[in-house]
This record gives C-alpha cells, sequence and structure tokens, in this order.
C-alpha cells in the first residue's frame, strides 16, 4: 500500500506540469492502492474528495512546492480516517491496574497477554498474569507456558472450572502481591455470542477491570467492523488490539475498520512470537504506509531497546547524510543480528521492505551476506568515499573478481546501497529535532 502511494506521489513529482488532471491521476492511483489494501470504498471515496476539496491548485502560488501539499492533504486525511479522536485509559504504574482481554476463540488474545505483559514489564512495570479461561482445554498449559517464557508471574487451574471465581482469586492474589498490571485472559469458546457477552459481564462486574481490550484477528479485513462494533455495544471495550497483520493483506481494511467504530487501536500483533507486537499509533504509522519513515516509532525502539550513551552516536550517524560504504555494511551487520539495532532498522520504510520483506527473510539474509562479501573486497577509500564517482567501471571489475561474484552482483549492490542512502537523507532533516527530545528525557 505505501508503495503504491509513494509511487503516485513521486510520478506527481516528475510530472512536469500539475494541473487537475495530473491530480486526478494521482488520486486515483491512491483510490486503487487503498481498495487493494480493502479499504472500504464508501471511506476512499471520502477522503479523495476531502484531498480534492484541501488542495487547490489554481490558488496555490508559482513555485509553491505542490507535490508536498498533496502530499500533506493525502496524509492528514488518511489519520483522520484511522483516527477515532480520543486516546484510550493508559495503566499508570505502582496502582493494581486490572486489564481484561475478550475476544473470539482463536483471534489471539492468550498470545496477546504475554506481548502487552512483555512490553509493560519492559516499561518497568509489574506485571501478572490469569487464565480465566477454563473451557479451553490446554488454555492454562498455553498461559502458563508463555508467561514463563517470560518470566512473569501467573495463576490458574487445571481444577476450577468457574471462570469467574479464578478471576477473582488470581486478581486478589497479585493484588496482595503488588502486581501493578494484573491481565485477566478470558475464553473466547462461545459460538453464542450472547453466551460469551454474559461470561465477560460477569467476569467483569467481578474483576472490576480498568481496561478492557477487545483483541481481533485482523486477516478478516472490512468484515471487522461488525464484530468490533457488537462487543463495542455489548460490553465496555476500551481499546482493541489487532492481530495477525503480519501479511498485511487486510490491514488497511481491519484497520479502517475498526476505526469506524470510533475504537481506538493500541497495539497491532504482527506474528505468533512474543516480539512481534507494535505500539499502534495513528500517524506514525500512516507516516510509514506513505513512505515517510516511521520516526517516532523508531526513536520509541532506540529509547527501549538501546543503552542510552548509544543512543545519539546511532542517530549522529544516520543523520551526518554522509552515507558511506561502510556506514551501510555496518547497518547490514546490525541487520543481521536479531538484537534491538536489527529491530530498529526494521523500522526504515527502505530496510523492510525492499531489503527485508517479510516472509522472505532467508533470502533477504543471504543476499546481505552476499553484500557483506562484495564489500569486504572493497578499499578503505572506497568504504569512506562520498564521491559516487569513485565506482569506476575497473574498480567495479577488480571488487567482482576480488570477492568472486559476477560484476552484475557488485553493480546491482552499488544499487542498493543508493537507494538505502537515499531512504536515509530523509532522516536528516527530521532526526535532530528528536535527538534533542532523546537528550531532554
Ligand atoms: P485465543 O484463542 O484468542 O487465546 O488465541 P491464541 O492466543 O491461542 O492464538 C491463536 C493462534 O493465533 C495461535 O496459533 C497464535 O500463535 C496465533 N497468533 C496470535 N497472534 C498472532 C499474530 O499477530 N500473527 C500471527 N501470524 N499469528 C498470531
Ligand atoms: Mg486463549
Amino acid at each position: 500500500l505505501g508503495g503504491s502511494i509513494s509511487r503516485a506521489l513521486a510520478q506527481m513529482a516528475n510530472a512536469t506540469v500539475v494541473d487537475d488532471r495530473a491530480l486526478t491521476e494521482c488520486l486515483n492511483e491512491i483510490t486503487r492502492a487503498l481498495v487493494r489494501s480493502d479499504v472500504q470504498i464508501g471511506a476512499v471515496c471520502a477522503m479523495t474528495s476531502s484531498v480534492r476539496r484541501a488542495v487547490n491548485l489554481e490558488a496555490l502560488a508559482a513555485g509553491t512546492n505542490k507535490r508536498r501539499i498533496i502530499q500533506q492533504a493525502v496524509f492528514a486525511e488518511l489519520c483522520n480516517m484511522l483516527d477515532p479522536g480520543k486516546p484510550s485509559f493508559a495503566p499508570t504504574k505502582g496502582k493494581p491496574n486490572v486489564v481484561m482481554f475478550v475476544g473470539l476463540q482463536g483471534s489471539g488474545k492468550t498470545t496477546t497477554c504475554t506481548k502487552y505483559a512483555r512490553y509493560h514489564q519492559g516499561k518497568g512495570f509489574k506485571p501478572s498474569l490469569v487464565c480465566a479461561d477454563t473451557f479451553r482445554a490446554g488454555a492454562f498449559d498455553q498461559l502458563k507456558q508463555n508467561a514463563t517464557k517470560a518470566k512473569i508471574p501467573y495463576y490458574g487451574s487445571y481444577m476450577e472450572s468457574d471462570p469467574v471465581k479464578i478471576a477473582v482469586e488470581g486478581v486478589e492474589r497479585f493484588r496482595k502481591e503488588n502486581s501493578d498490571l494484573i491481565i485477566v485472559d478470558t475464553s473466547g469458546r462461545h459460538k453464542q455470542e450472547a453466551a460469551l457477552i454474559e461470561e465477560m459481564r460477569q467476569v467483569a462486574e467481578a474483576t472490576k477491570p480498568d481496561l478492557v481490550i477487545f483483541v481481533m484477528d485482523g486477516s478478516i479485513g472490512q468484515a471487522a467492523f461488525d464484530q468490533a462494533q457488537a462487543f463495542k455495544q455489548s460490553a465496555s471495550v476500551g481499546a482493541v488490539i489487532v492481530t495477525k497483520l503480519d501479511g498485511h493483506a487486510k490491514g488497511g481494511g481491519a484497520l479502517s475498520a475498526v476505526a469506524a467504530t470510533k475504537s481506538p487501536v493500541i497495539f497491532i500483533g504482527t506474528g505468533e512470537h512474543l516480539e512481534d507486537f507494535e505500539v499502534f499509533d495513528v500517524r506514525p504509522f500512516v507516516s510509514r504506509l506513505l513512505g515517510m519513515g516511521d520516526l517516532s516509532g523508531l526513536v520509541n525502539k532506540i529509547k527501549d531497546a538501546m543503552p542510552a550513551d548509544q543512543q545519539p552516536e546511532f542517530l549522529q550517524k544516520l543523520t551526518e547524510g554522509t552515507f558511506t560504504l561502510r556506514l551501510f555494511y555496518e547497518l547490514f551487520q546490525n541487520l543481521l543480528n536479531t538484537g534491538p539495532i536489527g529491530q530498529i532498522l526494521s523500522m526504515l520504510p527502505g530496510f523492510r521492505s525492499e531489503l527485508m520483506p517479510k516472509g522472505h527473510e532467508k533470502e533477504s539474509q543471504a543476499k546481505i551476506k552476499r553484500y557483506m562479501t562484495i564489500m569486504d573486497s572493497m578499499t578503505d577509500a572506497e568504504l569512506d568515499s562520498t564521491n559516487p564517482k569513485l565506482m569506476s567501471a575497473s574498480r567495479i571489475i577488480r571488487i567482482a573478481r576480488g570477492s568472486g561474484r559476477a560484476v552484475k552482483d557488485v553493480t546491482d549492490m552499488l544499487e542498493e546501497y543508493k537507494k538505502m542512502a537515499k531512504v536515509c537523507s530523509k532522516f536528516k532533516t527530521a532526526i535532530p529535532n528528536k535527538l534533542d527530545s532523546l537528550r531532554r528525557n
């Protein structure tokens, strides 16, 4: 989606005259991209006509950057579309916050409970998990396994069949143990919605949660609207987590459908592993879609994952704008690690979509290793050069021979490097401001 929209905007940038026809073509391309990602057609039309209203080409003085104005209008309208306009409850440390998870069976509640607990553990909370799913065989074992992996205290029973009783016992126990984030996982067994809602209501009445989070399988696309609406109306759902957005196939559909119910989406699940979990924030999400780079997401990840004394240096390198092959090499080295910097890099739009597309990690790794072998045959001068003309044909032939690769492999690598340099040049102006805020905190 992001690719097509950025492409449409880039075409606009290349057009010699930005007239009404060019705008219409651009908006048509954006419409197609949104419809392909399953966003409801009505919402798309509303969005494009608002962009049209916001952009009055004739009124723009000559010399203004029309593409930028259109891009800003598209950005604003996409944000509008996804923003429910009200924030959700956020737990505060030191108080016994109770958060209850609800949703249909298989939506990802149990998995997401642990992800949510682990995320807050990283923020200094003392989370705990209560398994109030007494129906599904193995429900307690699954939660136990996840909790153990994440080193989070848990409570549950193999014998007790009353979910309300377990929920109350678990919440009591963890209150006594001074847990400040008590997470209650519930069952989603019922096909009959009324019975499920009734069980949820009873557990909620007994445990008095500060927040009820509705977990929904995002792969159902636009159909998410009905489900989200039904839960919202019958339970006091305060926030939504949309799971299984790893393919992103129907992500646009699910997210816009949930947004249409005016429920805040707080996280998204992007895989089965505990770390496949992202804070959902409308503006950075839309920036990423439009290929503008998820700067605040990047900065948050850095803050979460990196020692403070390393943060500025890493950002500094990206902002210097002298994106040498040596920096490229270092970035690759880090990208191959699954550690914090690797995760940070995967948030750079260019890296994620072009170098490491989801589902092709193995191939991507092989490619990156190949690139690194090629760079191993470069001289220091070549690695540190900022002059793109330095790479003459004779140097390329020498590097190819030295690394045992074809000339085409070397030129492909250099092309990729240029693309990455372009991506990083976007961070040049935006990061210094972020750096300041990092230093202040
Ligand atoms: P519950 O029945 O609502 O508790 O759902 P579970 O947590 O047991 O998850 C059901 C299945 O969905 C499991 O196989 C999970 O591994 C999987 N799952 C959960 N979240 C995600 C996600 O974000 N992406 C993917 N691909 N799978 C997920
Ligand atoms: Mg479960």
